[in-house]
């Protein structure tokens, strides 16, 4: 998944070797992940897919076969602000395995790439294959396969009998019973522009440092022991997190370039404009009974931004709430959230 990832156990004592054996469990459950569902694997499943003409369908694992069933619901509910084929887009505003393009597309070639996506163009049989109605169509799970990731990890790791339990992939984090002091689990949300702080040594992608880190010692701590240590002032806010509910957030800031246009170029497509997601929005967080959903859902109402999120979010998807974050025209940020969002996870928004 190009991430890195991190698990939190509380409450449980395991001795080193049962650490280093379950350590071996997750590696081999996130690799196998990778084999079926990695773009950026020649010999993934989905490159396979990829690669498939029309009409020429190609079995895939029942994880995989999973992802797609409830990306195609998500698409469907969002009226394709999510859409899992939009592969083909991602890869020619250069944020797909054809790597970076800082011209940005002509026309001609942005419908043409348009003609190869549209998630109703993708079926998944009964029986675990998948095809696409129009050649060339290009399968991209980015925006759902770390959710799944962590829905799969909370599994194993409840499989093992562990009850206390923070699970991170590349941002993606589920809660599952409480912390070391008994609380809910605490997850920072991280300001929009903090990644500028953190990330003055990355490339021209600011492949992101998660929205989400960790805070659930009461100081905002990094993921991983090499990564920088967000400091309470990068945290936008604090949700508390139990019960095995997940937080995704997307934003502008996790991965984008400038062009040579000087435009900041995100790489969330906006399936109904074949063009990167471009308004006001800065970040979303997505509270969700399970991390697919999460970052799913996250995704999604990034490109919906908060009228039309707000207004799809009430017509039906209980147990859902959002954050999102807008810049504001002075330079600063601005919150909208549903009101549940809030009292739900416990939310602290900044200070003043
Ligand atoms: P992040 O990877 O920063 O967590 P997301 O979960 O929002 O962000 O996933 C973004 C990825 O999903 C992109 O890199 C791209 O591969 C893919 N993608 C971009 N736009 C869409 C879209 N509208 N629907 C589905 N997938 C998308
Ligand atoms: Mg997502």
């Amino acid at each position: 998944m190009g991430t890195t990832y991190a698990i939190r156990i509380a409450r449980a004592s395991l001795a080193p070797r049962e650490l280093r054996a379950l350590q071996t469990d997750v590696d081999a459950a996130l690799d196998e992940l990778n084999r079926q569902m990695s773009a950026w694997r020649p010999d993934s499943e989905i490159s396979q897919f990829n690669r498939a003409g029309a009409h020429e369908p190609v079995a895939v694992s029942p994880d995989f076969q999973f992802v797609v069933r409830r990306a195609l619901e998500i698409a469907a509910a969002t009226e394709g602000a999510l859409d899992p084929t939009v592969g083909a887009l991602v890869n020619l505003w250069g944020f797909g395995p054809d790597g970076l393009r800082r011209e940005a597309p002509t026309s001609g070639q942005i419908a043409a790439a348009r003609k190869t996506t549209g998630w109703r163009h993708l079926t998944l049989s009964p029986d675990g294959r998948l095809s696409k109605a129009v050649p060339g169509l290009q399968l991209d799970l980015g925006a759902v396969a770390k959710g799944h990731g962590v829905d799969r990890i909370a599994a194993l790791l409840r499989d093992r009998g562990l009850e206390h339990f923070l699970v991170e992939i590349g941002g993606e984090t589920l809660a599952e019973g409480l912390n070391a002091d008994g609380e809910p689990w605490r997850i920072g949300i991280l300001r929009p522009d903090a990644e500028r702080m953190l990330s003055s040594a990355a490339g021209p992608v600011g492949a992101g440092h998660d929205p989400n880190s960790p805070a659930s010692s009461g100081r905002g701590t990094s993921k991983t022991e090499n990564a920088p240590a967000p400091c309470d002032s990068m945290l936008h806010g604090v949700v508390h997190l139990s019960g095995g509910r997940a937080v995704a957030t997307s934003g502008d800031y996790r991965q984008f370039f400038r062009d040579s246009d000087g435009r900041i170029r995100s790489h969330i497509i906006d399936p109904r404009t074949a063009a990167p997601a471009g308004h006001a929005v800065a970040s979303v967080s997505v509270l969700a009974p399970d991390g697919l959903t999460a970052d799913a859902l996250a995704t999604a109402l990034l490109v919906l931004g908060p009228d039309e999120g707000l207004r799809l979010l009430r017509r039906g998807f209980p147990g859902i709430e959002a954050l999102w974050i807008l810049h504001s025209p002075d330079g600063g940020f601005e919150e909208v959230a549903t009101r549940a969002f809030v009292s739900a996870a416990r939310y602290q928004p900044p200070l003043p």
